[in-house]
């Protein structure tokens, strides 16, 4: 799309996108389309604009982070998405994660407990035209039960154990995407089988702690 093509901070994705995450190994097409897409200096203060495509977290204020976008796009990429998905995020943050989730999924519920981040998180939804978010202030840990089972969900802040509310509320063939840990973290996916729970622990991460 020519508009994009001249828009400065698309040059920026572009080489953000070549740079941090084809290099490392994420491959989903509608993945690195998300991530060339969604305008990502949108999402942080503007004082940390310059620094919105640097490979590495970033200050949103209320001693929250945005995540590195390597970590976004393999998150993505872990939950399998397709266009029909249904998609929980439990740490909305600034929304980035959520738009990126948004693009790759049917619809998706996303929940942050604190009420400043919700607002202006669905205020920079709402200007970009993202239409298919459900959002909600509270405590993401207890999931979202009148729109389960979903085929994701996604974690964006680190309990020390999985919260049994969000295994209960994952289809059968749904995968959560969580780190765990506390002084030191993992990433891991859970996946719901017809017989029971299959885990995985994809790399070390460092996320903020659930509350
Ligand atoms: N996905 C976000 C990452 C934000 S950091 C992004 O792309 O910006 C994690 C977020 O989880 C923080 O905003 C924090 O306030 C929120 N959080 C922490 N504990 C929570 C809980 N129990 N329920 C919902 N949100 C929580």
């Amino acid at each position: 799309m020519t508009h994009r093509a001249v828009e400065p901070f698309a040059v920026l994705r572009q080489r953000m996108v070549a740079d941090q995450i084809v290099s490392r190994g994420v491959k989903g097409p509608a993945v690195l389309d998300a991530m060339r897409s969604v305008p990502r200096h949108l999402f942080v203060p503007e004082g940390e604009r310059a620094r919105a495509h640097n490979d590495g977290p970033l200050s949103i204020g209320r001693g929250q982070t945005i995540s590195q976008p390597y970590i976004v796009a393999l998150m993505t990429e872990l939950a399998r998405l397709n266009p029909d998905s249904r998609v929980l995020e439990v740490g909305t943050g600034c929304g980035y994660q959520t738009a990126v989730l948004a693009a790759c999924a049917g619809s998706v519920w996303t929940i942050e407990i604190e009420p400043e981040l919700a607002a202006k998180a669905a205020r920079t939804l709402a200007e970009l035209g993202v239409l298919n978010v459900s959002r909600r202030v509270g405590d993401g840990s207890l999931g979202w039960p009148e729109a389960a089972p979903f085929d994701a969900i996604l974690v964006t802040a680190a309990p020390a154990d999985v919260p049994p509310a969000l295994l209960d509320q994952l289809a059968v063939g749904g995968r959560l995407v969580i780190p765990l840990g506390t002084t030191s973290q993992d990433l891991w996916v859970f996946t719901r089988q017809p017989n029971g729970i299959r885990r995985e622990s994809i790399i070390p991460v460092r996320f903020v702690l659930l509350r």
